[in-house]
Order: structure tokens, then C-alpha cells, then sequence
């Protein structure tokens, strides 16, 4: 089986862990160039994405990481991690690092003070039926996508009228809430499959 990689620069590193174990599969820290090399995918989890552009960037992990994107290595990005995942960022720091991979523009911070957290039930492509509890967290959105992407699920109405909220692009996927924190594990048994080649 695939050894699962969760980028343990910054952010919530050890939910995503949690939930990737309870699918049985194997996981690894990845804090260093030669911690990428041994893992056959790689989720990037939540946090704030100026300080783990920074981080990446002295840890030396910004080359290894388009390089291993760029031969096909499979990555979830969720929140901070669909940022660092976004060929473009708006409402990001000038200085901002990001990795890249997935042909869409993001904004960060999108949904403003009045509700910069909140949670609501997204319809997602590839995991069944059953809306999946998403829950946001200053959390960007996905303002367009190119032709290469697919759009996996989108906000309510109510929440955020058709705003994009997950994607695919290949081996690469991301979402603009956070999967690892309410017990449903389908976003990333999606994501394992991907990794196995299944889906
Ligand atoms: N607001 C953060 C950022 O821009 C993302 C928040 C999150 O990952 N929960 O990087």
C-alpha cells in the first residue's frame, strides 16, 4: 500500500493523521526533503499558508515539492493547503510562497469577519450521496478554475451563491474545509484511492 505523507510544517497535522490511520493506511511525517522522497502521496493540511510558504522555503521543500507534484505524486490540500496548492492567490501577502500544481485562482479569507468560520452541509462528487458536514475556517474560496480541473462541490446557495469549494485535478485535490475534523472519513478515503490508483 501507499505511504501517505502529511506535511507537518505548520497547522493540524495530527487530525489528518487520525483519520488517514483509521482508513488503515500507512502515514508519515514529512518535514524535510528526504521525508518526501519516501512517500508515495502527500496531504498538506490547514493552518495559515504565509507562514508554511515561509517555513517550506527553509526547510528546502519548495523545489522537492513542484518537482514531485510535476512527475504526478498524488496531494490533498485542504484550506491553507488548497492555497498552497493554487497555481494563483488572491488577497495573499506580496511575498507569498506557494507550491502550486492545480490550474485555479483562490481567495484567501474569502468569506469575511461576519463568517470567517462556519459549517454547512456541500454535496460532494466521488463519495456517495450524504452531504458531507463541511466546516470552514477563514477559509478561501475558489474563484475559477481552468479546463484541466474538476469541480467537485460547491457551497449552498445560502452559504455562498455556486462559490467552489473542492476540486481535482488528477492526483491533486483540495477543499476549502477542513475533512479531517468531524469523523467522516470519505473525503480522505477518496483521496487514499486516488493514491492507490483506484479512483
Ligand atoms: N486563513 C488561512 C490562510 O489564508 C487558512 C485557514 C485554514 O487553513 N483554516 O492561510
Amino acid at each position: 500500500p501507499p505511504t501517505i505523507g502529511v506535511l507537518a510544517l505548520q497547522g493540524d497535522t495530527a487530525e489528518h493523521r487520525d483519520v488517514l490511520d483509521g482508513l488503515g493506511a500507512r502515514t508519515a511525517k514529512v518535514l524535510a526533503p528526504e521525508h518526501l522522497e519516501a512517500v508515495d502521496a502527500l496531504v498538506v493540511p490547514g493552518g495559515e499558508s504565509t507562514t508554511m510558504g515561509k517555513l517550506a522555503v527553509r526547510y528546502g521543500l519548495v523545489e522537492p515539492l513542484r518537482a514531485r507534484i510535476a512527475a504526478g505524486m498524488p496531494v490533498l490540500g485542504t484550506c491553507a493547503g488548497m492555497i498552497m496548492l493554487s497555481d494563483r492567490v488572491l488577497g495573499g501577502a506580496a511575498d507569498q510562497t506557494t507550491v502550486g500544481g492545480i490550474d485555479m485562482t483562490v481567495r484567501r479569507n474569502a468569506f469575511g469577519r461576519q463568517s470567517d468560520s462556519f459549517e454547512t452541509a456541500v454535496r460532494l462528487d466521488g463519495i456517495g450521496e450524504d452531504p458531507f458536514d463541511a466546516v470552514f475556517i477563514r477559509a478561501p474560496w475558489v474563484e475559477s478554475v481552468g479546463t484541466a480541473v474538476t469541480v467537485l462541490g460547491r457551497l449552498p446557495a445560502e452559504e455562498g451563491p455556486g462559490r467552489i469549494v473542492a476540486v481535482r485535478q488528477g492526483g491533486l485535490m483540495a477543499t476549502s474545509f477542513h475533512p479531517e475534523l468531524t469523523g467522516d472519513a470519505r473525503v480522505h478515503r477518496l483521496f487514499v484511492d486516488i493514491a492507490k490508483g483506484l479512483s
